[in-house]
């Protein structure tokens, strides 16, 4: 089997999808369902079902592109990404993985291999935060994470649920359907830029996954006592902001002292009310965002924190209120899969790193129903969200050949 990447045409195609966009190039603007980014799905299917692949789509807008193998019926093998993108954002993140899987699979065709089992492409829908306020929401809903009653009540900017929003869209079918059975895939395997700095400073260009980090996300309310920035005197006073300032120490002080480095922890929101030169504080509004990548360990850090917000709450008498946003776990790829990657790298005398995930990806819901990898391509200065960020075309086309030859090696 001799595997060629046509990087001219994947190069080509990247260009292709960033020019649906609802911002000025380099920048890309890809809100799910806007009418830009139904058109570039339907582009995106277009070039599927040209090279051969049988097309269909879920309730919830997730894009299944599938190549049949010799045993139609086995457990497919899936790769894929998303083509959502955040306001102003680069052209890299998601579609690497898109179009990149498409390029592997169409290498594959050419060589003549031929698959066991099925090989499919998936475009999972709404990635992005952007629109809906949870990330993943198609992963979420085929693997499970979340119900369908749930995910079809969330809403939009404009008041718009999911399942109006969806509806105009053209997908009518019913959301309880989009969760798939565990066997359904064999194995999953995502390609995407890092969005962080470590393979360009190793000068490796190439990441293998070993797990996948999780936030827990809280939104945490203190109220104390207001007044005169003259009049209270310094005995009297419960301040919320001195508190709040405690608190954010102590977030610090927790994530620091896990253990481990993969713990990370950060307050990204602090809003003071009144927010008056004169006024002592009375009420804080934050949230604390906490990573790992082992739930035990995220959990006893979040312990160890709300012991410290207890003693400040009595300390200084002010309440804390905490509401827990999101939390979830973290997971680690399966050895198969990753096995397959390194062979698939050695075997062209790619060297790679083993790494981490800081960011979550599809690929942490896929990890819920079946054996899932991820393999990492660099991204100048670890740039990801933003119009600058780049990948070099050797690094995405290296990629998708080590998607390929990965692919074919679980599909065997
Ligand atoms: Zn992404």
């Amino acid at each position: 089997m001799k595997l060629e990447i046509d990087q001219e045409r994947l190069l080509s195609e990247l260009e292709t999808l960033a020019a649906f966009s609802d911002a000025e190039p380099p920048a890309v603007t890809r809100i799910v369902f806007t009418p830009t980014d139904l058109k570039a799905r339907a582009w995106v299917i277009s070039r599927c079902e040209e090279a051969g692949l049988n097309v269909r789509q879920d309730a919830i807008g997730n894009i299944f592109a599938r190549w049949s193998g010799a045993n139609p019926a086995a457990p497919a093998v899936g790769t894929g990404s998303h083509i959502d993108a955040i306001p102003n954002a680069g052209k890299y993140d998601g579609v690497v993985g898109v179009l990149g899987g498409l390029e592997a699979i169409r290498a594959l065709q050419r060589s003549g291999f031929r698959p066991k089992n099925p090989i499919e492409l998936l475009v999972f829908a709404t990635e992005e935060p952007t629109r809906f306020g949870v990330g993943c929401l198609g992963s979420r809903l085929l693997s499970g994470t979340v119900s369908a009653d749930a995910a079809a009540k969330l809403k939009d900017r404009d008041g718009g649920s999911v399942d109006e929003v969806r509806r105009k869209a053209g997908l009518h079918g019913n959301l309880q359907d989009t969760k798939l059975s565990k066997g359904y895939y064999k194995a999953f395997v995502e390609l995407h830029i890092e969005q962080g700095p470590l393979l360009e400073r190793a000068q490796t260009s190439l990441g293998i996954v070993r797990s996948i980090a999780a936030p827990a996300s809280l939104r945490i309310l203190l109220e104390g006592a207001g007044g005169h920035a003259g009049g209270v005197l310094m005995p009297d006073r419960k301040d919320a902001l001195c508190a709040a300032a405690e608190l954010i120490l102590a977030v610090e002080s927790a994530a620091r002292s896990s253990g481990a480095p993969d713990t990370v922890a950060t307050v990204g929101v602090c809003e003071v009310f009144p927010g008056a030169v004169n006024s002592i504080p009375s009420r804080v509004r934050m949230t604390l965002d906490i990573r790992d990548t082992d739930l035990a360990r995220r959990d006893g850090v979040m312990q160890v924190i709300e012991r410290a917000w207890q003693n400040t709450a009595a300390k200084r008498g002010v309440s804390i209120q905490s509401e827990l946003l999101n939390a979830d776990a973290p997971a680690d790829c399966d050895p198969g899969v990753r096995a397959a990657l390194a062979d698939s790298c050695r075997q062209h005398g790619f060297p790679f790193l083993e790494m981490v995930s800081r960011a979550y990806h599809d690929s942490l819901f896929m990890s819920r129903i079946a054996p899932t990898g991820m393999l990492f391509i660099p991204c100048r200065n670890g740039y990801s969200n933003r119009p600058d960020a780049y990948a070099a075309p050797e690094d995405v086309a290296r990629g998708a050949l080590v998607l390929a030859e990965t692919l074919a090696k679980l599909s065997a």
